[in-house]
């Protein structure tokens, strides 16, 4: 048996943090198994669905690289096949149309409350058999079609999820649960159950806030006369409060982390969220050497940025020149301060903080004052700084950082020495060494900021 899966992101938002895991962990299954790995849009919500949603997701998924096989399905070219699978169970008496008003159902609703029953329709139309009426004029309730549920033998609905175990549902608690509004209008456990029906879907791996869809689903699967699929529940993904990551923690769509992550930091990180690979730094191919689905932990992982940001750093600074420019957006960065700067970045956007690599900066003259020492004490340092500066031939080798050491000793203090030159060349009170700093900038460059300050001061 072939193995097939599939992610399958609506198209009402952009892509989110936790459909990026189902992603990635429903492609690292595939990828594992030789199987296929699919990409479903559910774009059944017409209201809410738009196109640009759509194109944001398609390009999320390619910059993480999670690669789907064959064409992209979407629900909304679908209707055709949701409206006969519809007509098979009305034709089967499976499944049948409802006009209860919102009034009576809100009714059924109280007295179920007031009785302490679980809420659910369990509908007297199923019975005398209610029609759809032909003209639209007619149609003035709200009619939807439900599906049958035997309401008078105990039934138990039992699936065997590959992260957690067996799970149980009586199914008459579901009661007459709808399953359309219209043969043109499949509702969404039901559209979900027609396609991955159709595409041979053999695991459905989502998020665990869907584990409440799967009773009606497996309903479905036995009214159409098919076999339903294995499900896997992933764990949710939890902000640092413990609550369910939402929007108000901000950054939980995909989109918002590419100014600052690279996307083998965001998929290691996802990877490592709900699964203990055996090390702590891997690629997602490494990945799939290791991944076994039924290892995915229970609980909920706690979403914790400074794990994130500290991989972000291990593959930044792994970047050549020319890849770093390329992803920070960046050219005008010099190739020799790359390596000065990846060293100490979490964030690409952060690389802006290190932009006197390639343009003066800009800074108050105050700033340039070494603790306690005088202006004149400063100014005395930056010129002797300019003259050591000036007798360097400005290589590694030269004894450029050995005679700014001496220049420390003789004015009887390290910090008097160096600070004035780091602020010159920076502006700013902390940056790598001003020596390795000044490498990069070379001589003109470096000893025209010096005199700059010289002035400043
Ligand atoms: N469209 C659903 C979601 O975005 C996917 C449900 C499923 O994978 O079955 O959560």
């Amino acid at each position: 048996m072939k193995i097939k899966v599939r992610v399958a992101p609506s198209p009402t938002g952009f892509l989110h943090i936790g459909n990026a895991q189902s992603a990635l962990y429903n492609w690292l299954f595939a990828r594992k198994n030789n199987g296929n790995f699919y990409l479903r849009i559910e774009d059944t919500d017409k209201e809410r669905s738009t196109k640009e949603y759509e194109h944001s997701i398609l390009y999320a998924l390619e910059w993480l690289g999670l690669n789907w096989d064959g064409e992209v399905v979407r629900q909304s070219q679908r209707g055709i096949k949701y409206r006969k699978a519809l007509e098979q169970l009305i034709t089967e008496g499976k499944a049948f149309w409802c006009n209860h008003t919102k009034e009576e159902l809100e009714e059924e609703k109280k007295e179920q409350e007031a009785k302490k029953e679980s809420l659910r329709h369990i509908c007297s139309h199923r019975n005398n058999k209610v029609h759809y009426p032909t003209s639209i004029s007619q149609r003035i309730n709200d009619w939807v079609l439900r599906l049958a549920v035997n309401q008078k033998v105990e039934r138990i609905v039992m699936f065997n999820d590959v992260i957690r175990g067996s799970i149980e549902f009586d199914a008459r608690l579901l009661g007459d649960f709808s399953i359309a509004r219209s043969l043109d209008n499949a509702l969404y456990n039901f559209a979900v159950v027609v396609d991955d029906a159709d595409m041979e879907i053999t695991h459905v791996i989502r998020g665990e806030d869907h584990i409440s869809n799967t009773p009606k689903q497996i309903l479905i699967y036995e009214a159409l006369g098919k076999t339903p699929p294995q499900f896997a529940h992933l764990p949710l993904i939890l902000a640092s409060d413990r609550s369910k990551l939402s929007k108000r923690h901000g950054g939980t769509a995909v989109a918002d982390y590419k100014k600052d992550y690279l996307p083998e930091a965001i998929v290691n990180f996802l990877g490592g969220l709900s699964y203990t690979f055996s090390k702590d730094i891997l690629t997602k191919e490494e990945m799939v050497e290791e991944f076994d689905l039924s290892k995915v932990h229970k609980s909920g992982a706690v979403f914790d940025v400074k794990k994130l940001n500290w991989l972000n750093s291990q593959y930044i600074k792994k970047l050549s020149p020319e890849e770093f420019k390329k992803v920070s957006g960046m050219p005008e960065i010099p190739d020799a301060a790359v390596s000065l700067i990846t060293e100490r970045l979490e964030k690409l956007s952060d690389a802006q903080n290190f932009d006197y690599f390639w343009k003066e900066p800009e800074y108050d003259p105050k700033l340039l004052l070494w603790k306690n020492s005088s202006p004149e004490d400063v100014k005395k340092s930056l010129e002797a700084v300019s003259k050591i500066l000036w007798k360097s031939d400005f290589h590694k080798q030269d004894l450029l950082r050995e005679s700014l050491d001496e220049l420390g000793k003789k004015l009887g203090n390290r910090g008097l020495a160096y600070w004035p030159l780091r602020v010159a060349l920076t502006g700013k009170e902390k940056s790598p060494d001003p020596v390795d700093i000044a490498y990069v900038l070379g001589k003109e460059k470096t000893l025209r900021r010096v005199e700059i300050a010289i002035e400043k001061i």
